[in-house]
């Protein structure tokens, strides 16, 4: 296989050097137990998947970024299909981003890491 595509990795929970090692331990965001916890190595190419304390604050630009893409896109889709019903927007924002939480949470995560790490061809990585 090729090198892994980072925006492959960043969506379906890779890890952004291999693409093959989990990088959340639970494959879904609403397991509301586990959710949050990561692997601390890629389990398949043993990527180090926390370079240092406190690197995971950056992630807070990117889910901020996220949030505001989301909010831009959901209004634009309101205003220009279902105008007559824009009351529904406004009550429906907060549920659908507090529902939207811990899905942004593991992207933004994943695509922090993922600006930093190279993706390698997984011959090259396996040892
Ligand atoms: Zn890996």
């Amino acid at each position: 296989m090729a090198k892994p595509s980072k925006l492959y990795s960043v969506l379906f929970n890779k890890c952004p050097r291999c693409g093959v090692g989990d990088f959340f331990i639970t494959k879904s965001a609403y397991n509301l137990k586990n959710f949050d916890k990561m692997n601390k190595r890629c389990p398949h190419c043993g990527e180090n998947l926390v370079p240092e304390p406190g690197f995971y604050q950056g992630a807070l630009y990117m889910s901020y970024s996220f949030y505001v893409a989301f909010m831009v896109i959901y209004f634009l889709i309101f205003v220009n299909f279902f105008e007559p019903y824009l009351d529904y927007f406004l009550m429906s924002i907060i549920p659908v981003l507090i529902i939207l939480t811990p899905y942004f949470y593991r992207l933004a995560r994943r695509s922090w890491l993922a600006l930093f790490i190279k993706p390698q061809d997984q011959e090259a990585v396996k040892h």
